[in-house]
């Protein structure tokens, strides 16, 4: 039946005449294709603009996730920022703490670039791909971080270093006299090392030590770790007390009322020794403090680690 095609009768609305057209089947298969084609093709192009839609939602999404990871590698550069501020002053201590041992100094130049570590290798290219934004520069940020372990790598070194040279050196550093011989709230300091005025002859002379004045009586303190090389009656010095504490560094304490310790004693920095008074040459209760390196007199005032307050 389909072979012969189909005929379509048309019958208009309210008119007696009918129309008759043939259909072959050549016919209708031009028409379901054209129909196929027209649905196929408008499916096509509604699905291209659906999926331009979700792209161009999903480009919105991710450029909110940049920005919020943008502002977090904002936050974690001044992080860095600040932890390389504070290093400075792990460096000031560092400074002072290798004068104190008797390090030498670590050079700038080192610092700057400090030890340990690879450059970082440049992936520009590929970090703008992944993040066109124009203020962040992520390659810096990681120069600036691994600065920072390498800086940090220097110090915990160095201060290493340090730990090593105090704890082997340690009783170099005891035997270092570095306190004052009277308590400072106990005693005036009344005397220089260096050219005064004799107090007895008048004329001017050099005088080799300190001179603490003290109530009869106040508390004498070694001033480092050592021996008692003397402790006696000695002319003009009066009551005398000598300690030797090795490495070449000797004191001397003079004018005592009492002495507290005999000759070969031990004694540690700090220990009571003896007390002021006014034997010997002297015209009021003082105590007369040096220092010797290698038998000669030296300044002590170079050697107090805290500093003093004349008055
Ligand atoms: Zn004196």
């Amino acid at each position: 039946m389909f072979k012969d095609g189909f005929k379509l009768i048309v019958i208009r609305d309210g008119q007696f005449g009918l129309k008759q057209f043939s259909i072959s089947p050549t016919h209708i298969i031009i028409l379901l294709s054209v129909i196929i084609l027209g649905v196929t093709g408008s499916l096509f192009l509604f699905s291209d603009s659906f999926a331009e839609w979700a792209y161009a939602k999903k480009l919105d999404r991710i450029r909110e996730d940049n920005s919020i990871l943008v502002d977090r590698i904002k936050d974690n550069e001044k992080k860095v920022e600040q932890l390389i501020e504070q290093l400075e002053v792990i460096k000031e201590q560092d400074r002072t703490l290798r004068n104190l041992v008797k390090l030498p100094q670590i050079h700038d130049d080192i610092r700057e670039v400090g030890i340990g570590g690879n450059e970082p290798k440049d992936e520009s290219s590929i970090l703008e791909y992944l993040l066109p934004v124009d203020d962040v520069n992520l390659l810096e940020i990681d120069k600036r971080i691994d600065f920072l372990r390498r800086l940090f790598n220097l110090e915990s070194l160095s201060y290493s270093e340090i730990i090593d040279q105090a704890t082997s050196d340690v009783q170099r550093y005891r035997s270092y006299p570095a306190i004052y011989p009277v308590e400072l709230a106990k005693c005036k300091f009344t005397s220089n090392y260096g050219y005064r005025r004799d107090p007895f002859t008048r004329k001017y002379k050099f005088h080799d030590g300190h001179d603490f004045s003290a109530r009869t009586g106040t508390p004498i303190s070694v001033t480092a770790d050592g021996v008692v090389k003397s402790s006696k009656y000695y002319g003009t010095y009066g009551n005398y007390i000598e300690i030797d504490h090795g490495y070449g560094y000797s004191t001397i304490y003079a004018h005592l009322a009492k002495r507290k310790v005999k000759l070969g004693e031990k004694v540690i920095r700090g220990q009571n020794i003896g007390t002021i008074g006014n034997t010997g040459r002297s015209t009021a209760p003082h105590l007369h403090y040096e220092i010797k390196y290698k038998k000669k007199n030296v300044d002590p005032g170079q050697f107090y680690f805290e500093p003093k307050e004349v008055n």
